[in-house]
């Protein structure tokens, strides 16, 4: 079929073949459906490390990047994820919008060809905006498994533009698409491609388009023809936002919807996705062939037992058990023990060698030893299980199995304020908070990430368990349990009530939509798994060696000296000590108004394990043993209320960093800040208060 072209008016004249000069840019976009494996692609292009999730939604922010191997300079972006041109969504306006306003020298438009019709119900709409268009038909390597076959040719005819058929995650095809990216780039005009409409919805729509070039030239006037004569005839939003009080646009429109439900006895917006879908379910009909017939597909029956109304939930929380239980209890006990005892027998070993060997001061020496080597390694020690927990929560992500989870708890979290994709991180946060943060970054609507990010601190994490321990054996002996386990209570109803607050007041906004649409069950790769694992880590130890190091000569400074700068010779004449009795009247009326436990919770911020260590050393003069000091310190009241402070209180400074990182801007995050600390205050007292008065 040939393809009738119209010289468009912006562009400049089209001289030979060298329109661009040599160092010239071309920009084209990639753009389709979220999870049809934009962003792999764009990484094997350009050779960027760009997060890829099986998710729908992943990309949030749009990507560039030049693409390697090819001699022409070609700048690829990557675009939000998108079902439709509709301005549904913030990322469909930055879609459309970008290809309106940028005019892209080419579209690719990628698509997911084991899900191909739902996919090209976006290129229909591409067609529309007249910009030349390079089909990719990515994730070949499951369509030739389903042994179907898809003639590229019929496509090319039915459609209008070339079609290519890769596996961006086999990285098969590339060569050849680069070749049709180089081949195409030069076609700088406006392409008019075959019309999916039958004649019905065809001519109105046509004499609309006369109609508005004869008596309104200026509307709309570089928005292409077809388009413009489509969204109008739609009413779209953000285009009849310009003509709200234009009665005779109204005018015309109406008659042209009038005329489009009266042939099909629906209304216009389902009247056009319906014949959009008609045109594709026939076009691919002609273009596929089945090679062997579809047996019940495996993962429907793998989706019949993990999406069972009464399994699911128990398989979710063996597999969580499961994975905690490997990476924090038997590769962390191990290697708590190997990385302490390197930094003991080797690292510290060393330093003080050389320390003496150069005859260093005594602050120097304590200031590595007490202060550097003690605070990082502390967060170091966390890498082994960080390492583990990352590579499975990665597989649950790959597999495609943490989305039904999501989907399965969407209804009920989108009650509070947040999505279904919210429960990974939460989930993630019992165990740390750090990882729980960062993986706030796959709900992609900024809103409920962020709210996300703001609750999962109230998740216990693992490090606070020793404080529930120590005090609910010296308080609670009787029903220690029953007390640990109203304090989970306590943490997920903050959660939920917090959330349910703050989407309503500081995180008001848009909504993100249902998930809809649950991505197929996929082997992960070995290569996808080891990248996101690195950029994670890698994030770790880079926020080791910055915040958490200048955090810990902070701490040390404040343990080591005393108000006169003298250094101190026992733990209660430090500056933290004097801060500590500063600040412990702020605790009185929580019950814990000594300066002990104020010391225990300032120190608590360089990391949760610190409050008992602190304690031990700050009541190391006393009589008597730990447990009876700590007994004299706290009442049963003011003890419970104590662990509800350190359980809702902001986390250690490893998360409060992360937190910063995830919300992005100061305001969030001092807002997150106060928040966390100004609730743990609140439910501290009225815990006290409460408590105090039936338990004396
Ligand atoms: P995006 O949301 O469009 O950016 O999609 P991603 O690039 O994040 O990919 C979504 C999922 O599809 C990931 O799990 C990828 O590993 C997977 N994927 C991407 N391309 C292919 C492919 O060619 N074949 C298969 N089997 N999986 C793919
Ligand atoms: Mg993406």
């Amino acid at each position: 079929m040939k393809l009738k072209r119209i010289s468009e008016p912006t562009t400049e004249s089209v001289v030979g073949s060298s329109v661009k000069e040599d160092d010239m840019k071309y920009n084209v976009a990639l753009v389709g459906n979220p999870n049809s494996g934009k962003t792999t692609l764009f990484n094997c292009l350009t050779g960027s490390n760009l997060y890829v999730g099986n998710w729908p939604g992943v990309t949030v922010e749009k990507k560039e990047g030049l693409i390697k191997n090819t001699k022409e300079n070609i700048n690829l972006v990557d675009l939000p994820g998108i079902y439709s041109l509709a301005p549904y969504s913030m990322d469909e306006i930055v879609s459309r919008n970008y290809i309106l306003d940028e005019k892209p020298d080419l579209i690719i438009n990628i698509i997911d060809a084991s899900n191909i019709e739902r996919n090209l119900y976006l290129t229909t709409q591409l067609m529309e905006l007249g910009r030349p268009i390079l089909g990719v038909l990515n994730m070949m390597d499951v369509v030739e498994k389903k042994g179907i076959l898809l003639d590229l040719a019929e496509l090319e005819k039915a459609f209008g533009f070339p079609f290519v058929k890769i596996s961006a995650q086999k990285e098969t095809g590339i060569e050849e698409l680069i070749r049709e990216v180089e081949n195409h780039l030069k076609e700088s005009q406006l392409i008019i491609y075959p019309n999916v409409f039958p004649d019905p919805i065809k001519e109105p729509l046509e004499r609309f388009n006369d109609d508005l070039m004869k008596n309104h030239p200026e509307i709309l006037a570089d928005t292409p023809a077809a388009f413009r004569a489509v969204k109008l005839a739609e009413k779209d939003d953000e285009l009849m936002r310009q003509f709200a009080d234009d009665q005779e646009l109204i005018g015309l429109i109406d008659s042209v919807r009038d005329e489009i439900s009266e042939f099909s006895g629906q209304d216009v917006d389902s009247t056009i996705a319906d014949y959009r879908y008609r045109y594709i379910t026939e076009m691919v009909k002609k273009a596929s062939h089945h090679t062997k017939e579809d047996q019940i597909s495996f993962q429907d029956r793998l989706d019949k037992i993990l999406m069972n109304r009464f399994a699911a939930l128990p398989i979710f929380f063996l597999i969580m058990f499961i994975i905690y239980h490997v990476s924090i209890t038997l590769v962390g006990d191990v290697s708590i023990g190997l990385i302490e005892s390197l930094i003991n027998n080797v690292i510290i070993v060393f330093v003080n060698h050389v320390l003496s060997a150069v005859g260093a001061a005594d602050w120097l020496n304590s200031l590595i030893n007490d202060g550097i080597i003690a605070g990082v390694g502390a967060v170091l020690t966390f890498i082994p299980q960080l390492f583990v927990l990352f590579i499975f929560i990665s597989l649950l992500e790959d597999s495609g199995y943490m989305s039904r989870v999501a989907f399965m708890m969407d209804r009920v979290f989108r009650r509070f304020g947040l999505s279904g994709k919210s429960f990974i991180p939460l989930v993630v946060g019992l165990g740390c908070s750090v990882p729980g943060l960062m993986a706030t970054r796959t709900l992609e609507n900024e809103r409920e990430r962020k709210l996300t990010a703001v609750v999962t601190p109230f998740v216990s994490c693992g490090a606070k368990m020793p404080v529930y321990v120590l005090m609910a054996s010296v308080f609670f002996s009787a029903y220690q349990s029953v007390m640990v386990f109203g304090l989970y209570l306590v943490s997920l109803v903050t959660v939920f009530i917090s959330a349910f607050i703050l989407s309503k007041t500081w995180f008001k906004g848009a909504r993100s939509s249902y998930l809809l649409e649950l991505p197929p069950y996929r082997i992960p790769t070995l290569k996808n798994t080891m990248t996101q694992v690195w950029e994670r880590i890698k994030e770790f130890f880079v926020r080791a060696g910055t915040i958490i190091f200048a955090a810990s000569v902070v701490l040390w400074f404040l343990q080591s000296f005393t108000l006169s700068l003298n250094m101190v010779t026992t733990a209660d004449e430090s500056i933290l000590a004097d801060l500590g009795r500063l600040i412990a009247p702020i605790f009185t009326p929580l019950g814990f108004g000594n300066w002990v436990a104020s010391v225990s919770i300032l120190s608590g911020m360089a990391a949760k394990e610190m409050i008992i260590s602190t304690m031990s050393v700050l009541l190391s003069g006393a009589q008597g043993s730990f447990t009876l000091s700590v007994s004299h310190l706290f009442t049963q009241a003011s003890a419970f209320s104590f662990m509800v402070f350190v359980l809702l209180a902001s986390p250690c400074m490893a998360a409060v960093a992360t937190m910063k990182k995830e919300l992005g801007s100061w305001r969030d995050f001092l807002f997150a800040l106060a928040y966390q600390m100004g609730i743990a205050y609140l439910i501290a007292f009225i815990t006290y208060q409460f408590l105090s008065r039936i338990l004396g």
